[in-house]
């Protein structure tokens, strides 16, 4: 990146290569951190932030998790997320707040008053490349997702990327585009950096919010276009064997959008190709950024707007 793109560190605008951070930073050794992953759509109307308040919402419950003063308020942090995407002059971004635990002594105990906020705006395209039409080629991994009582998942906190790094590293060894994790009951849980929904018998279903996930503003976002679509939806537990029983498998996430999964562990999805249920999500969901679905849901924000 070049010093053109300015990154909002504590309050200012620094061109990208001043706003670094100290190597006795806390979330350095302990993966002190938490953030955010939002998007900046180009719609007819300008560019649009998808959820932004939730994407707040959900930085300050991870902080509170783990104890972390951000030191600004909510309305702050937006308005920080809109300025950093107006002052790059992007019409489309992906934006990325971090809140974490910056620069002082070695000790695993934090100093409480070391907090440091960042907010980087780049661009960024599909994740999973052309998959958003071909389908990836998935496996199930062979790392689990952490305990309910050891690293909490609902927090979207940097020390819990250390496992979805395990995960897609592993996937990418074997020639995949991504793994998904099954919980610490071997039961299904989700990609490395995704959600995880099935079509089976024509319903539509995800692990529940107790499945070691991340509470997916995604996937939120899909249960209630599947409610506008009539589609049939239950959160369920789910056994590993149910991917091979689904006729539709698509992973979600604000970088990876809706992907459809063609194949696990080699074996296809259903009839192969991309399926109607999945089909019907996508245009529904990407429908919001090009005006043909009705944001009746006031998803949708633009960069001046409070
Ligand atoms: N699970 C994990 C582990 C993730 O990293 C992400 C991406 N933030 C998701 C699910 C999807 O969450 P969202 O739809 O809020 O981006």
């Amino acid at each position: 990146m070049s010093d053109s793109t300015l990154i909002w560190q504590n309050g200012t605008l620094k061109p990208w290569h001043e706003a670094t951070v100290h190597v006795s930073a806390h979330a350095l050794h302990y993966g002190s951190s938490v953030f955010e992953g939002e998007r900046v759509y180009a719609t007819p109307d300008g560019p649009r932030f998808f959820r932004l308040a939730d994407h707040t919402r959900r930085l300050f419950a991870s902080a509170r998790v783990y104890g972390i003063d951000i030191g600004y308020t909510a309305d702050e942090i937006d308005d920080a997320c809109r300025e950093v995407v107006r002052a790059n002059g992007m019409d489309a971004a992906y934006v990325r707040p971090v809140v974490f635990r910056g620069a002082g002594g070695l000790g695993i105990l934090p100093k409480d008053d070391v907090v440091d906020v960042a907010i980087l705006a780049l661009p960024w395209g599909s994740y999973h490349g052309d998959a958003r039409e071909q389908g990836a080629d998935v496996c199930v991994s062979s790392w689990n997702r952490a305990a309910p009582n050891t690293f909490p998942s609902w927090a979207k906190a940097g020390g819990n990327y250390l496992n979805s790094q395990l995960i897609a590293l592993e996937a990418r060894r074997g020639g995949y585009a991504e793994g998904i994790a099954l919980g610490c009951d071997g039961l299904l849980s989700e990609g490395a950096g995704e959600n995880l929904f099935l079509v089976l018998n024509c319903e539509l279903v995800t692990p529940p919010t107790s499945a070691g996930v991340l509470v997916g503003i995604t996937r939120d976002s899909i249960i209630a276009l599947a409610g506008e679509l009539g589609i049939p939806f239950a959160e369920r537990a789910l056994p590993r064997e149910a991917l091979l029983y689904a006729d539709e498998i698509f992973l979600c996430g604000t970088a990876a959008e809706i992907t459809p999964v063609r194949t696990i562990d080699g074996t296809p999805v259903g009839h192969g190709g991309v399926g109607p249920i999945t089909r019907a999500l996508q245009d529904a969901f990407f429908g919001l950024f090009d005006g043909r679905t009705e944001d009746r849901w006031g998803w949708l924000t633009g960069l001046d707007e409070p």
